[in-house]
């Protein structure tokens, strides 16, 4: 089956195969064709070129993109996308001005999130869940990463995972599953957290392993949750189940969660809002990739990652929703796009390239999603008729969206 856009006002993010990542200057190339055309074989990218030079095609579906734009799909890398039930009342609370003790008492917070998931069937989290799913991918998600973290017990976070793979397996969108199991201590290891670490190592991981139900290992580092030293321990350990790391580090604090990230060679480093030139430094080199989540920022009115401290210091930079029912009910990353703008200062192309190539390098997908590329996956926005791309970010909270498509299909 092949599928043709034609008429295409502009075709965005055009790149050859040695592009996996953009790193400063870079980030503010995004490389572009007129009036183009587009060829999608067997889900693919087949081809493309200038609607001047188009060849006869023969059985082709075709549709018509006069005055529309088509990019690459929105890559989505760091989400908790996997929970029981929503935290409203907790978000009015904080409103009316109750203390984080006052709203923990009421029921709030994340080991709250977690009783509620433990509570809840198998069945009934992966409905919940995959009525998120279906909501992101209409808003442009073509790939997304997904922790666990609210389960907390082996078969609480057993259960997250499972229900992963069960998205994985449904539906047309690529999946990538990291075991969190150190995002909060429970309350009954409250006095012993190193009981907690060995039930994450010697327990759980395991158990992950053995049935294949994560790619990454991710922890919490920051003060009052876990420590560098602890950072280490669950990182060697998943390092021993081929468990990669994606790691928390320096939401609230510096601590040196980022120079342990790089150490162990993490795939991406994810938060970022308060960064030391330290941090900065340890990054360069690296091959890991700075993760930066604005709708948190806006959420909880905390800082924004300083993108232009990281992009202008010649580092690469993505940009990912943190969808979660605490910090980021939302998993839009057209409002991702439009903060990175906004509150971070990077201008339109920067923040493009953040959510779809240097996105795909942090879910380890640069072969073949996050730019327009022959070979790669047919996964793209067709936009409305906008006036240009920089109209996507300008109009925030509008959805100028026509269309996904998902190796090659409309979705
Ligand atoms: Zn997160």
């Amino acid at each position: 089956m092949k599928l043709l856009f034609k008429n295409i006002k502009q075709l965005l993010q055009i790149r050859d195969n040695a592009t996996i990542s953009l790193k400063g200057s870079e980030m503010k190339e995004l490389p572009k064709l007129d009036d183009a055309w587009l060829l999608v074989e067997d889900g693919k990218i087949s081809d493309f070129g200038k609607m001047e030079e188009i060849p006869a095609f023969e059985e082709v579906e075709t549709v018509d993109a006069s005055g529309k734009i088509l990019l690459p799909g929105w890559i989505d890398s760091h989400t908790h996308l996997v929970y029981a039930g929503n935290r409203e009342q907790e978000f009015v609370d904080r409103i009316n001005g109750l203390t984080y003790e006052e709203i923990a008492n009421k029921g709030g917070g994340i080991l709250n999130s977690a009783k509620k998931l433990q509570e809840t069937s198998e069945e009934e989290l992966y409905v919940q869940s995959a009525r998120r799913m279906e909501e992101v991918m209409k808003m442009g998600t073509t790939a997304i990463e997904i922790k666990s973290g609210y389960g907390l017990t082996t078969d609480a976070e057993l259960k997250m995972l499972r229900v992963i793979k069960r998205l994985k397996e449904n539906y047309p969108i690529a999946i990538k599953a990291t075991f969190l199991g150190a995002h909060a201590v429970p309350k009954e290891y409250k006095e012993n957290k190193d009981a907690y670490l060995d039930l994450l190592v010697d327990e759980m991981m395991p158990k992950i392993a053995e049935e294949q139900l994560a790619e990454y290992v991710d922890i919490f580092c920051e003060k009052g949750y876990f420590t560098v030293e602890d950072t280490h321990k669950i990182l060697a350990a998943g390092k021993k189940h081929n468990l990669i790391p994606k790691i928390h580090v320096n939401q609230f604090n510096s601590i040196g969660g980022i120079q342990v990230g790089v150490e162990y060679d993490a795939l991406s480093v994810d938060h970022l809002e308060v960064m030391n030139p330290e941090d900065i430094e340890a990054l360069k080199g690296s091959r890991t990739m700075p993760v930066a989540l604005p709708s948190c920022s806006l959420f909880l009115s905390i800082p924004y990652t300083p993108a232009r401290d990281i992009i202008d210091a010649g580092l690469p930079l993505a940009l990912a929703t943190d969808y979660n029912p605490g910090s980021t009910p939302s998993g839009n990353m057209n409002l991702v796009v439009s903060l990175a703008c906004m509150k971070m200062k990077m201008n339109p192309e920067e923040a493009i390239n953040a959510a779809t190539v240097n996105a795909a390098y942090a879910m380890g997908l640069s072969e073949t999603h996050g730019s327009v590329t022959k070979g790669k996956q047919a996964n793209f926005i067709l936009t409305e008729k906008i006036p240009s791309y920089g109209f996507l970010p300008y109009s925030f909270g509008a959805n100028h969206i026509d269309s996904v498509y998902i190796n090659g299909k409309k979705i």
